[in-house]
């Protein structure tokens, strides 16, 4: 899985709850939107589960394990994380390509705020792109850094970052995030097949995101790329 956002909750309730979960995590970042399901995700919390998560190394030195430790504790949560039921593995990872099963997975460090990976997982010449949080040029202008390049070069899918217009981005250009005028062009620019339009401003109702993706869908068709919006419990075959 990508990230454990509070959506993990509800993922939880299809997955085994008797203790014989097994499961991965590639966690992008450690933002509050990207990390506060994981204590409410049930199946890791049954003696015998096991969840490794990997997770960008930190910049102050601390590991990813440590930043756990020092979140999930009273009393901003009832037990401390050693305390769960669950076995967790927590793996400090940047730039590096490692595979997971027959899964192989290479992971970037992308420009957002604070160290942030974008992931690219690959499986019998299927892959999948995850960029959640994607800080574009702060000018506006349209440039991607090699790493990010790299994951997004002819994927299948790309999950991109598309929080903003380009009014909303010229108010809030240094938040970390992108237009999606910007993650259609990358789209375009790596050959991408299918753009999924991902962390949408949290105060954008269904009509707004509706008009968005129409004017997208169109300008994706005329460039070759199917664009479709990401919404929850969203199933997509590769
Ligand atoms: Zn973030
Ligand atoms: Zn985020």
């Amino acid at each position: 899985m990508f990230d454990l956002g509070t959506g993990l909750r509800y993922f939880g309730h299809g997955c085994d709850q008797d203790g014989n979960f097994r499961g991965v995590c590639l966690l992008t970042h450690m933002h509050w939107d990207h990390i506060q399901g994981l204590p409410f995700f049930v199946p890791t919390l049954r003696p015998g589960a096991h969840f490794d998560v990997y997770a960008p190394v930190q910049e102050d030195g601390r590991t990813v394990c440590e930043v756990f430790r020092s979140l999930i504790k009273p009393p901003t949560f009832p037990v401390n994380l050693d305390d769960l039921p669950g076995t967790f593995e927590f793996h400090d990872i940047a730039n590096d390509d490692f595979t997971i099963g027959n899964y192989e997975v290479k992971s970037r460090l992308v420009p957002h705020i604070g160290n942030t990976l974008g992931f690219r997982v690959s499986l019998g010449g299927s892959s999948v792109v995850y960029l959640s949080d994607h800080q574009m040029p702060l000018d506006g202008s349209m440039a991607i850094t090699d790493g990010a390049r790299e994951l997004c070069d002819g994927a299948d899918v790309l999950v991109h970052d598309s929080q903003y217009t380009p009014g909303e981005f010229a108010q809030k250009n240094n938040w970390g995030h992108c237009t999606i005028e910007y993650a259609l062009w990358v789209a375009i620019e790596c050959g991408v097949k299918t753009l999924v339009l991902f962390h949408h401003d949290p105060g954008r109702c269904d009509d707004e995101l509706d008009a968005i993706v129409a004017r997208v869908v169109r300008d994706g068709a005329a460039a070759g790329v199917n664009v479709i919006a990401a919404h929850e419990g969203l199933t997509l075959h590769v």
